[in-house]
């Protein structure tokens, strides 16, 4: 085992962590902070990571920030609510308005990964009616694309995270297969299935990015549970194990405990790079491109800060909108009270 993940870097001297393998390392390529790079990504969440391996795919030079730990789950993953709260941003964040959102806890991951490495693995299509929201439901905005066309981008993601899904779904069109075949019902899903026969509603397995049949050296899900505090077996597929490996495979350097604190432009108005601390001091890289995804708080918050004379009231904030309205996540969920022992934690969600 190597050294604390939170406390030192692992992606450096040429070499990043592969969290399939226990101990095992991968060669890395990196980029000088003088070098102009093509990209320079701020997260490396779900949006951040799936897009750096993107981008290095399609050869451009990409560096991604990350201020959380680069963790190794087969080594590092407990079973222990208390112990996993190491995934999480609880870092001090101020939120103000009529109805404020409790922040501090589980909302978002501040790790490689990010908050993927704990969430849910609910993975849901968008349902083709909400594609035309205004036109079909009366409410919102249209989008300005198909569902057919959204529909070919799932299969590439759902090929990628291995998602697990029914092969028949009682709603909408007929839609792809998912790649892999639906876990069995948790026992929380037994009692709602049961509720839905009696009630005589439709009801279908929950499409989950979790592997319910091995994928190279990848084992199947064992249900143990626990898996919104980290998946210690890796089954659960996450930016950690499925889009960080495959950029750094293609070229592209990640640089975790590396926190982003402005993002520079010129007298031209575009972009020069960021401004990150690592390792105790301030540095700059330079970039052609910066992307933020940082999530729904330090997006805000960093656009925000890198104001200047040019942009008096942040970057990328034209509307006024940046840092208002916020929302994290939304949730569907259902609590209830039942005679016999149901053990919600076991087996996927
Ligand atoms: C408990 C929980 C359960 C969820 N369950 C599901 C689910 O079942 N299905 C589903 O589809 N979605 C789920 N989600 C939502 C989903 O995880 C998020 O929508 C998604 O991860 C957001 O992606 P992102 O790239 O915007 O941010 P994240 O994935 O949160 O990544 C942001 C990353 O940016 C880093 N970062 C932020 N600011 C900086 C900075 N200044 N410098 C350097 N790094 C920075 C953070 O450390 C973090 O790692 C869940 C979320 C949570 C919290």
């Amino acid at each position: 085992m190597s050294a604390d993940a939170a406390q030192e870097p692992r992606g450096k001297n040429g070499r990043a962590p592969d969290p399939l393998r226990v101990g095992g390392w991968m060669p890395m390529r990196e980029y000088a902070d003088d070098e102009h790079v093509d990209f320079a990504i701020v997260g490396t969440g779900a949006g951040g990571g799936t897009l750096a391996c993107k981008l290095a795919e399609y050869g451009f030079s990409t560096v991604a920030f990350d201020a959380g730990p680069w963790w190794r789950p087969l080594e590092e993953f407990a079973s222990d609510e208390d112990h996993q709260q190491k995934l999480y941003w609880t870092d001090e964040r101020i939120c103000d308005g009529d109805n404020p959102l409790q922040l501090g806890s589980n909302n978002s991951g501040k790790a490689v990964g990010g908050s993927m490495v704990h969430f849910a693995m609910v993975s849901l299509r968008f349902r083709p009616e909400w594609f035309k929201a205004r036109t079909k439901l009366g409410y919102a905005v249209d989008w300005p694309l198909d569902w057919r066309e959204m529909w070919h981008y799932y299969r590439e993601v759902e090929q990628a995270l291995s998602i697990s899904g029914p092969v028949n779904y009682p709603w909408g069109p007929p839609r792809p297969r998912y790649p892999y075949r639906a876990h069995e019902l948790n026992a929380a899903g037994l009692v709602l299935a049961r509720g839905c026969e009696a009630l005589g509603l439709k009801w279908t397995p929950t499409p989950l990015a979790t592997l319910s049949a091995p994928r190279g050296i990848a084992h199947p899900c064992v249900y143990r549970g626990f898996c919104t505090i980290g998946c210690s077996t890796n089954a659960k597929q996450s930016a950690l194990i499925t889009w960080i490996p495959r950029a750094v495979r293609a070229g592209a350097e990640v640089r975790d405990l590396a926190m982003v604190g402005r993002i520079e432009t010129d007298t031209t108005r575009l972009c020069t790079g960021v401004h990150y601390m690592r390792e105790g001091q301030w540095r700059f890289q330079k970039a052609r491109n910066v992307v933020v995804a940082g999530y729904a708080i330090e997006t805000p918050r960093l656009l925000l800060i890198s104001s200047n004379n040019w942009f008096p009231d942040g970057l990328a904030n034209s509307s006024g909108l940046v840092g208002r309205n916020l929302m994290v996540q939304t949730n569907q969920a259902v609590w209830g009270k039942f005679d016999e022992e149901i053990r919600w934690y076991k087996g996927p969600p």
